[in-house]
């Protein structure tokens, strides 16, 4: 990475207007948030399969709700860093379309992102395992029955083993098969369908930019490659595009 990248970067966001952003859990370290897949990562702590399953939820909610109200407190007492601040920003001045995001942690809508597609859902939204009535976060956490069928309370995240959103899905892929700019930031790109999209926009002619901190399997077809941190790249774009 040198300088003269970082600018053609700018000029294409600022020639085309209508970047994608798409967001992993790198995104929210500098919220104080874990991520999951690097060293010390979540995943190398708690098992995944055991936790965020379907049979978890079903077969052992006790240990499901223990995890999934750390998580929600965990991320009650997180902001949104100057990276979420700068991406918000950028669409409020017609650079950036939309944020695609595999995380749940709602950052991005509380630093003023208006367009966000959740694909693995949001903590901010819980419903009844049984009859799908909205809930909310306190009653997960307090383990209150559903006010509609008396059933137990879930996140509305999506799980191992559940399908994404289709709603969220259609639209990101519409949307990456449509920009002139397809930013990753802080994601390992290793899941489907998120290691396909960056694919797809570029096959649409898109300038493809990818800041992570370890490599990922879709580096190759990255116009520009970065593995600074988030926060710090977005500031130095930033500064490129006043
Ligand atoms: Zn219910």
């Amino acid at each position: 990475m040198n300088g003269s990248e970082l600018k053609i970067l700018a000029s294409k966001m600022a020639g085309t207007k209508n970047a994608v952003i798409f967001t992993g859990a790198g995104m929210s370290t500098e919220s104080g948030l874990s991520d999951f897949r690097s060293k010390n990562g979540m995943w190398n702590v708690e098992d995944p399969m055991e936790l965020a399953t379907t049979t978890a939820m079903r077969g052992n909610y006790d240990k499901f709700h223990s995890f999934y109200s750390r998580r929600f407190e965990a991320m009650g007492n997180s902001r949104p860093n100057a990276g979420h601040e700068i991406i918000a920003e950028f669409e409020s001045r017609g650079l950036v379309k939309c944020v695609i995001t595999q995380n749940i942690d709602g950052l991005h809508a509380a630093a003023g992102s208006k367009t966000v597609y959740e694909l693995h859902g949001s903590v901010n939204k819980v419903r009844c395992m049984d009859c799908g009535a909205p809930s909310t976060q306190q009653d997960f956490i307090g383990r209150n029955p559903c006010a509609e069928c008396g059933g137990r309370l879930r996140p509305g995240v999506v799980l191992f083993g559940e399908n994404l959103p289709e709603d969220a899905l259609k639209s990101s892929w519409d949307a990456s098969e449509t920009c002139g700019v397809f930013m990753v930031l802080g994601s390992s790109l290793q899941v489907s369908p998120a290691n396909q999209m960056p694919s797809m926009a570029k096959n649409a002619g898109a300038f493809v930019a990818i800041c992570n901190r370890d490599v990922t399997p879709m580096d190759y077809l990255a116009d520009y490659r970065t593995n600074m941190g988030i926060g710090e790249f977005l500031m130095k774009l930033k500064a490129e595009l006043e």
